[in-house]
């Protein structure tokens, strides 16, 4: 009795000692909303207890503010088979999915009370009951689930608590994928001394947040604890949407990487993730302009809010000039206007104008005016007149003109023209001059056509000069035969535009050159007109006939000519074709291999990124989880859909907000380094998203993680020919990187990625992970960091990275993997590491590891670096391997999973059982039937059947699942009898 009273004050002044300490209920979080604070309720909390006698009870006691605070207690340590059960009133779910509870108690520690042995215990349990509505207040426990058990992190180890503040437990607990509108919680004592004196109840939400301009509601998170939820951003006042504003959720009520934006309206400008308007004086015109800018030049806004700047009275701007550019004025007049008559041709010759507006787009526009002698009276002139080289928007300040009539007067007016000269144009942006051209002898006769052809005669007519240049007084007809020398022609003169030639020598070809004459003298003569006189008289239009021969030869001209040019064109197009292939080929490649380009070497290395790396648009990407931390942010997985291909998954590494140039750069190296390679056993780089915030890495998606972890995990379950099957993939991959230059200087077992087919790729091509971000990096005294313990002694002392030094550390990941992800040289300190190399230490065979391989992985541990082999050479070894299981069967015994200094490097003797051959084998099972099916598949001898699976014995023709099973757990017995061992292997 003396007992229980001292328990019982004990608890109560535990109560009076943690009043002392405990502060007012903190006010929650953003991103928590409370759905029950035992603290903050009035009154009495007045849940169901049971037992209602003797179990929890509910105490009211003062905090220092002497504010009513209701707890629960229950302290039966002296009696054993407790039950008693403490249930909250029915608590609504709200938009919850995932709840958390927090709790706030003491509890007695056994130890100082004396004479409970046995009875005391030091914990309790919570449960929950979900229910649609308050009628399951008295739900009988076993409906009730559980949510964990709770112990005490500070339990009192005194009774006497003096002035001593006391601590108080706090212990959360959370539950999810709730579906009912409410839920019970209950607390179960099963024997101990507590005090419940707080319970907060609440879920959490991403609190209402701004991005990229773009408003994201409070959202409650999801129900898993990995979920991530994505919520679509509408724009804040007076913006627009750029690209779909996105935000993924988080579990923790905390926000991830944003995805695209919105931009403040034209008139308005961003100020802390809102638009302001811009102010008298100023504009912004486009939403992809910085911000508000003073109106330019010339310009003014009398508005807050302006999309552009009006002009100043006399200045305008063009529908083409930016609103950022001052406004202009039109250009004034050119000057020194000269001009140089040359029969009917003038030459103009002038200078710019004094003031060119303010613009850059100067240019001249010609005016020609055909005046009447003696009067004012003048017209446009006609279009026959030609400009060289043109006569608007000439750049030049000069012009000539041709083909004016002869002895005519001439005005020629020059304007000065800009982009604003429309607006308000006038003479004083032109200069003029007036002239009189010359006499001028006429133009040439251009066609000349023959009718009436006989035997020695023949009629020509031809149509007026295009320039008669004055009245035409005569035309001259020059004729020759064509055979004979031109200087022996014969001359016709005509008043008419025709002639009759006559004493012609019959079936003979002539020669014709008509010209005119005026005033001026005679024009040039016309180019030859060849007609051919006739046998009999019959009237032919010579002209008219030899123009359609003409045509006919025309015609068939072209067709050869066409045929001729598409040879041509097919010809050269497939030379360039193979020559293009050739320069793609060129590119990066020596001897026929590629090589690898570093980015660095770019003088832009953005340059690099846009070689290598696809961009990928944002909208084609779907988040969906966070499945690891990267150097520069998180890394998620999620979806691909590219138009016209499937959707893929993939893997997404995103670019922290508020990074520099440079380490926007250092992160897309990555995918410059990993986009020129194409290998299975390298990392597929599908693209990067570097038009739009956050920067990604797009690729593809290893489902395992990476290999250490997955190793780890999956300790002991896999046989030696999948190990092997593991390594020979790394090697290819590392092979294919040596053959194109590349040095990785980081391979080791955490750096390779496993898909879902149990395929590893080599990964983490980070620049600056490479030496500085390693997680295993030690500083060496050259500086830079180093991951010691797979990098070769020859790296470590003078930095000497090559192919070498890569098969090194493939030494190491080979051990990794044997030992399935055990740490190379286990807890040894890096020097130890580094001294123990020196003196020729080198780690044992891992258990049960092959002597094949561990002998390979001293190979490639040997202190000259031209002695270790070449992956090309590991590759085949490997093959080797695994095309003869039977030399895998030597292990170094079970004793090497050990420390080193019990390691035994002697080789323990195997000997192999006695074989059978396929078809004794496949007796003894009893599924002789199959013998074809194995001969024909090749599997000759029993060695070849071990590494043998499900897939490959379907592609025999064996589907029978009952009959695969007894080929493959036999074959099983054959591996471990072989290994001489008794565990089974059980295939992944
Ligand atoms: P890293 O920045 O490359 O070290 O990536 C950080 C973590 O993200 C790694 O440890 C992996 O667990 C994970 N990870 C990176 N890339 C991939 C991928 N392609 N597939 C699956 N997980 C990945």
């Amino acid at each position: 009795m003396a007992l229980m009273a001292g328990i019982i004050y004990a608890l109560t002044s535990l109560f009076l000692g943690i009043c002392a300490g405990l502060s007012a209920p903190r006010s929650p979080p953003a991103n928590e909303v409370t759905l029950l604070d035992s603290r903050s309720v009035q009154g009495e909390l007045a849940w169901v207890a049971s037992p209602t006698e003797g179990g929890w009870e509910e105490v009211s006691i003062m905090d220092e503010k002497n504010i009513p605070i209701r707890t629960y207690q229950v302290c039966n340590v002296m009696e054993p088979s407790q039950n008693n059960w403490l249930r909250t009133h029915w608590i609504q779910r709200g938009a919850a999915q995932r709840i958390y509870i927090e709790i706030k108690f003491t509890l007695r520690d056994c130890n100082s009370l004396p004479g409970v042995i046995g009875t005391c215990k030091e914990t309790f349990n919570l449960y929950y009951l979900e229910s649609d509505s308050d009628n399951e207040r008295y739900a009988h426990e076993s409906r009730f689930s559980k949510i964990d058990t709770v112990a005490a992190d500070e339990s009192f180890t005194q009774v006497d608590i003096g002035d001593r503040i006391m601590k108080l437990n706090t212990e959360v607990r959370d539950v999810g994928v709730l579906s009912r509108a409410g839920f019970y919680l209950a607390f179960q004592d099963v024997g101990a001394c507590i005090a419940l004196v707080s319970v907060h109840v609440f879920y959490k939400k991403c609190p209402l947040a701004v991005r990229n301009l773009a408003q994201f509601p409070d959202t409650v998170t999801g129900a898993d604890t990995s979920s991530l939820v994505e919520v679509r951003g509408s724009c804040v006042d007076h913006s627009e949407e750029q690209e779909v504003p996105k935000m993924y959720c988080g579990a923790d009520g905390e926000w991830l990487v944003p995805i695209g934006n919105c931009l403040c309206n034209p008139g308005y400008e961003e100020r802390i993730e809102q638009c302001q308007v811009c102010k008298v004086g100023y504009y912004r015109s486009l939403s992809s302009d910085v911000g508000c800018r003073k109106c330019p030049l010339h310009s003014y806004s009398v508005k807050e809010g302006a999309t552009s700047c009006d002009c100043d009275k006399g200045y305008y701007r063009s529908e083409t000039d930016p609103a950022a550019m001052p406004c202009t004025r039109p250009p004034s007049a050119p000057h020194n206007l000269i001009s140089n008559v040359n029969e009917t041709s003038v030459l103009l010759d002038w200078s710019p104008p004094l003031s060119s507006g303010g613009r850059q787009d100067l240019t001249y526009n010609v005016v020609c005016k055909q005046c009447v002698r003696d009067t004012q009276r003048c017209s446009p002139c006609g279009d026959d007149v030609r400009y060289s080289p043109q006569r608007l928007s000439l750049r030049s300040t000069r012009v000539s003109v041709h083909q004016l009539q002869a002895h005519t007067n001439y005005t020629f007016q020059i304007w000065a023209i800009n982009g604003v000269s429309k607006h308000n144009p006038s003479p004083e942006q032109a200069v003029s001059v007036t002239l009189t051209t010359n006499q001028a002898a006429p133009s040439m006769v251009m066609s000349v056509q023959s009718k009436d052809i006989t035997r020695h005669t023949l009629a020509l007519f031809w149509d007026q000069p295009e320039k008669p240049n004055g009245v035409i007084l005569e035309y001259e007809v020059k004729y020759y035969e064509k055979d004979q020398n031109e200087r022996s022609y014969r001359i016709v003169k005509t008043t008419s535009r025709n002639a009759d030639i006559k004493d012609l020598t019959p079936l003979t070809s002539y020669v014709f050159h008509v010209r005119a004459r005026t005033a001026a003298g005679y024009g040039d003569f016309s180019a030859p007109f060849e007609f051919s006189t006739n046998t009999v008289a019959a009237p032919v239009v010579g002209g008219v006939m030899s123009s359609a021969v003409l045509l006919l030869l025309v015609a068939g001209c072209v067709v050869v000519l066409l045929l001729i040019l598409i040879i041509t064109f097919i010809f050269t197009k497939r030379r360039s074709k193979y020559s293009k292939t050739k320069q793609g080929e060129d590119k990066n490649v020596q001897q026929g291999v590629r090589i690898y380009v570093d980015p660095f070497t770019y003088e832009d290395p953005n340059q690099a990124i846009r070689e290598f790396a696809k961009e990928i648009n944002t909208s084609c990407i779907k988040i969906e989880k966070v499945i690891g931390i990267g150097e520069f942010g998180e890394v998620c997985s999620g979806r691909l859909k590219l138009p016209g291909k499937r959707e893929i998954c993939v893997a997404i590494k995103t670019l922290k907000a508020g990074f520099t140039e440079q380490q926007r750069l250092d992160f897309l190296s990555e995918a410059s380094v990993i986009g020129q390679f194409d290998h299975p056993n390298i990392i597929h780089l599908e693209g990067v998203v570097t038009k739009c915030k956050p920067v990604m890495i797009i690729t593809e998606y290893m489902e395992n993680g990476s290999l250490d972890m997955f190793l780890r995990k999956n300790d002991g379950r896999f046989t030696v020919i999948q190990l092997v099957g593991i390594l020979r993939g790394i090697a290819s991959g590392m092979k294919y990187l040596s053959d194109m230059s590349y040095v990785h200087r980081d391979l080791a077992a955490r750096n390779i990625l496993v898909n879902s087919n149990l395929v590893c790729k080599v990964s983490d091509f980070g620049m600056s992970r490479v030496l500085e971000d390693e997680p295993e990096g030690a500083y060496t005294t050259r500086g830079g960091k180093i991951p010691i313990r797979w990098t070769a002694p020859e790296a470590i002392t003078y930095r000497k990275f090559t192919s070498a030094s890569d098969v090194w550390s493939y030494g190491i990941v080979m051990w990794e993997v044997m030992s399935y992800g055990e740490r190379p040289y286990w807890d040894m300190s890096n020097q130890d590491v580094i001294k123990a190399i020196e003196e020729g230490y080198r780690l044992p065979p891992p258990m049960e590891c092959p002597l094949a391989l561990h002998q390979l992985m001293l190979e490639c541990w040997m202190r000259e670096r031209a002695d270790r082999p070449k992956f090309s050479q590991i590759v085949n070894m490997l093959d080797k391997l695994i095309r003869n299981p039977a030399t895998l069967k030597r292990t170094a015994g079970d004793a090497s999973r050990s420390h080193p200094s019990t390691i035994n490097h002697a080789p323990s003797e195997c000997s192999a059982p006695s074989l059978a051959s396929v078809d004794d084998w496949l007796k003894l099972i009893g599924l002789e039937q199959y013998r074809e099916n194995f001969n024909t598949a090749g599997y000759s001898s029993i060695e070849s059947v071990i590494p043998m699976n499900h897939e490959d014995l379907a592609k025999m023709g064996i589907s029978c699942s009952a009959h695969q099973r007894k080929i493959l757990s036999s074959v099983e017995d054959l591996l471990s009898g072989m290994h001489h061992r008794q565990d089974s292997k059980v295939p992944v």
